[in-house]
């Protein structure tokens, strides 16, 4: 494939800018990637990994003449790293980013956006529970959808050429207005982690009562919980606290839910239980059909094998 950027700054050196510079890397897209993160170790690793072209020890340095920037920092750090590039971003750049949540990003970075440079949200449907800079690979974004949430007034030349970079790394694209696609992410994806931290935090105040019988005998649904739970709590912790209102409201919609299925197995109805796993099981196969997961049992892992969802 053919550059599409000649410059990408990559902001923030974790899973997804990692996986994001393999991809590019992989495919040709990119003239030149450099990269920044907050920290010396990390930015010693990179270099030590050779996960950009140039690892660059400033944020002004990283970002000096791309054409392409991407923040790839926790979603509640988006606003003081645009805050602090926005004096060096090059006339006509364009900025995008990667965070879970997208409205409060959208109000964190967009009154620091300067005249003349684009910015286009968007957030890639694809992750793993490993984070830094040796967490990424190249096939990541493999068949995963990412969401662009454009501004009405977006220039669509940007936009089409963003996604042209997006589709080239082997994603599926799709365009949501911002409070829509937390309100959507909070059903599949936030809430979902909050209730396996939840679930985790249970067990092990069980584990305590259970002499680590919790941990030994751990069941393949449980198994799943922890998976999950062990996501980077910076990241999580951000998540929550910037897409508040759609988790919350969420979170009251499971409760309830919760309490109807608690109240059946308390009066003994069996049909009420049967009937509901039955329509979950139909979700859970629409979503194999639709390509999301695989259906081979176990999710498809063999021992010892690197996650990828
Ligand atoms: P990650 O592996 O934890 O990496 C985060 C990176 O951001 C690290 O390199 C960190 O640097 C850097 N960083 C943190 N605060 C910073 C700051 N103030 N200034 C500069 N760099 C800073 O995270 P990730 O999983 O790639 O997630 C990055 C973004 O993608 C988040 O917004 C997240 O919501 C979103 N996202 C994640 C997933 C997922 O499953 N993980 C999926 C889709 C979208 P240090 O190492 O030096 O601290």
């Amino acid at each position: 494939m053919s550059v599409i950027y000649d410059r990408v700054a990559l902001i923030g050196l974790g899973l997804i800018a990692g996986s994001m510079a393999l991809a590019m890397r992989q495919e040709g897209l990119a003239g030149e990637v450099t990269g920044y993160a907050r920290s010396q170790e990390t930015r010693d690793t990179a270099r030590e990994i050779g996960l950009c072209d140039r690892v660059c020890d400033s944020l002004a340095e990283a970002v000096a003449d791309a054409d392409l920037v991407v923040l790839a920092v926790p979603v509640g750090a988006m606003g003081e790293v645009m805050a602090e590039i926005a004096p060096h971003l090059a006339a006509g750049a364009t900025v995008t980013d990667v965070g879970s949540v997208k409205q409060s990003v959208i109000d964190a970075v967009g009154p620091y956006i300067p005249q003349g440079v684009h910015f286009i949200p968007g957030h890639p449907l694809a992750g793993t529970e490993h984070s830094g800079p040796r967490a990424g690979f190249a096939t990541l974004f493999r068949n995963r959808w990412w969401l662009l949430t454009p501004l009405p007034d977006a220039d669509p030349q940007a936009v089409a050429r963003l996604d042209r970079l997006i589709t080239a790394m082997g994603a599926k694209t799709d365009r949501m207005e911002a409070t829509h696609h937390d309100l959507v992410l909070a059903v599949t994806s936030h809430a979902p982690h909050l209730i396996a931290y939840t679930m985790v935090g249970v067990a092990d105040h069980l584990r305590r009562v259970t002499d680590e019988e919790v941990i030994q005998y751990s069941a393949a649904g449980f198994r799943d919980f922890t998976r999950i739970a062990a996501s980077d709590p910076t990241m999580w912790r951000d998540v929550f606290l910037h897409n508040k209102e759609a988790t919350l409201d969420i979170l009251g919609r499971f409760t309830e839910e919760l309490f109807v299925l608690q109240r059946a197995i308390r009066m003994g109805d069996g049909q009420h239980l049967h009937d509901y796993f039955t329509r979950t099981r139909a979700i859970r196969r629409g979503i194999i059909e639709a390509g999301q997961d695989t259906g081979a049992p176990d999710f498809g892992r063999t021992p010892g094998a690197k996650p990828t969802a």
